[in-house]
């Protein structure tokens, strides 16, 4: 027996859950396991999940709670898997079962998040973990947050099958509501990050009945003992795979994403008061012409966006009074602007509010004659700072997805990168061009070294039946989760000795 192991019997079985009932103690060491710190490169990339069982064990889980069959094929159905509802409950089952029997101790926290942990050498550390969802959108697909923790699993497992032995324990979280019935996204990992009380939390109703969730989670007896707070059970690191939901990687013919960041957006209700008046008897300086001021805003903040390289949308207008002949004095209308760099949507912001005070920066007011002018009001709706990834996760997860390329050769791994001198078959994806609610990953990224691996999807569909991600963009997704993981653990090894 390894000292290692005795170490590791002498010890409580987590200790870094501060408060947490104590567990009995176990080790899965074998004299023969493999140590990260031993891997070179080459074994790292040998090492390779089985796609086949990955995409039979998806499948056979999406038995419970399918939703509507858009194809032919025995795969061809959606999903309708709600939190906490009678199938997520059986696919929650499965999940407790199948990772104990792979030798994971399984903890069950305030908000139903599972923890399957498979112990390392030095427990004394809280987990590297694979994370996603299980639960599904009401009408969504089988792989968004499904293959996150299906992956997982697949590369726990492929641990075990090689006797890798990591220093620090690995897992697998199956975050609860990361999809739609209790309506705030993303409820758990915020419940955990203290962004959300646990308190509202609980007393959120279901938008399919009446049921809270702390109901919900009573009735299929996933309400579990250990608080759901970062402090208490933190995360060493945390790994997520998911679909693009996007079309980037597709039409670029990358194959995986190694995401840096989340992009910050800020959403406006933007309120201009002109003056109503006659268009025939009203001339253009004397006109306090709502909509023209807005009309200039929406398209400014088009034209001052794409030069800072963000984005800027309007998605909803309103104006009154709606008379052909008269110039409209009042219109409201939204102002979604993004980017990856808060700065840079702050200056975009502050330009848009000088344009709208009437000042002519760059020229948006040489044509045309000068009005009587507008007020305008901006009402922030949301502000979502940027996310920005650990560099130490990303860096993994790039390794990994190099490696993939070169142990299958013709799999192009894609990456999208902004910097200069990259490897072309290597494709970066350095900031998500989604809306940051429905990661759970932009809440661990506060308190924990967090990344994404994105794969491909199909037309970049997601949150519909016929969403789709092949079983080689699975099976790729799942081996640089793996990859990743391992190197993180050697990463954490090298730098304790
Ligand atoms: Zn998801």
């Amino acid at each position: 027996m390894r000292s290692s192991q005795l170490r590791f019997l002498a010890k409580p079985r987590l200790p870094y859950l501060q408060n947490a009932p104590t567990i009995r103690t176990f080790s899965i060491s074998q004299c023969r396991a493999i140590l990260t710190t031993e891997m070179s490169e080459k074994q790292l990339g040998a090492i390779q999940v089985n796609r086949a069982r990955l995409w039979r064990d998806l499948h056979a889980t999406c038995e419970w709670g399918k939703g509507e069959r858009w194809g032919d094929g025995p795969t061809d159905i959606g999903m309708s898997r709600l939190a906490l509802s009678d199938s997520d409950k059986q696919a929650r089952d499965w999940f407790v079962e199948t990772t104990k029997d792979l030798g994971c101790e399984v903890e069950i926290d305030e908000m139903g998040k599972i923890f399957a942990i498979r112990p390392g050498r030095d427990n004394s550390r809280p987990p590297t973990y694979a994370g996603s969802h299980l639960d599904t959108q009401p009408t969504g697909g089988r792989y968004d947050g499904i293959l996150g923790v299906h992956a997982g699993i697949e590369a726990l497992r492929t641990m075990r099958e090689n006797d890798i032995e990591t220093e620090y324990p690995t897992g697998v979280i199956n975050w609860t509501n990361e999809g739609a019935r209790f309506p705030i996204l993303m409820v758990a990992s915020g419940v955990w990050a203290s962004a959300i009380s646990l308190q509202k939390a609980y007393s959120l109703p279901s938008v399919s009945d009446s049921e809270t969730q702390k109901y919900a989670l009573e009735k299929i007896k996933y309400l579990g003992s250990l608080p759901a707070k970062h402090k208490i059970n933190p995360i060493g690191a945390h790994f997520e795979l998911h679909i693009e939901q996007g079309p980037i990687l597709e039409s670029s013919g990358g194959k995986i994403g190694a995401v840096e960041g989340v992009q910050a957006y800020k959403w406006f209700t933007i309120t201009v008061k002109g003056r109503d008046c006659h268009t025939g008897t009203t001339d253009f300086g004397n006109r306090s012409d709502a909509l023209l001021c807005a009309a200039k805003l929406i398209l400014h903040s088009h034209n001052r966006a794409a030069e800072k390289g963000c984005l800027a949308s309007t998605g909803i207008l309103g104006l009154k009074p709606g008379s052909t002949n008269t110039v409209p004095g009042f219109v409201t209308f939204s102002l979604d602007i993004r980017s990856r760099d808060d700065g840079q949507l702050r200056e975009l912001e502050n330009v848009l509010k000088e344009i709208a005070r009437g000042e002519d920066v760059g020229g948006v007011n040489e044509r045309g004659v000068k009005g009587r002018g507008c007020s305008v009001e901006w009402r922030l709706d949301t502000d979502s700072p940027a996310t920005k990834f650990h560099e130490d996760c990303v860096r993994c997860v790039e390794e990994s997805a190099k490696s993939l390329v070169g142990v299958e050769d013709g799999i192009q791994v894609q990456i999208m990168t902004s910097g200069a001198g990259h490897d072309r078959r290597v494709f970066i994806l350095h900031f998500l061009p989604l809306p940051a609610n429905f990661l759970s990953s932009v809440y661990t990224a506060r308190h924990a070294p967090t990344s994404m691996i994105f794969v491909p999807c199909r037309d970049g569909v997601s949150h519909n039946p016929a969403e789709y991600c092949s079983p080689e963009d699975c099976g790729n997704g799942a081996q640089v989760l793996l990859g990743a993981m391992l190197r993180y653990d050697r990463l954490l090894a090298q730098r304790k000795n």
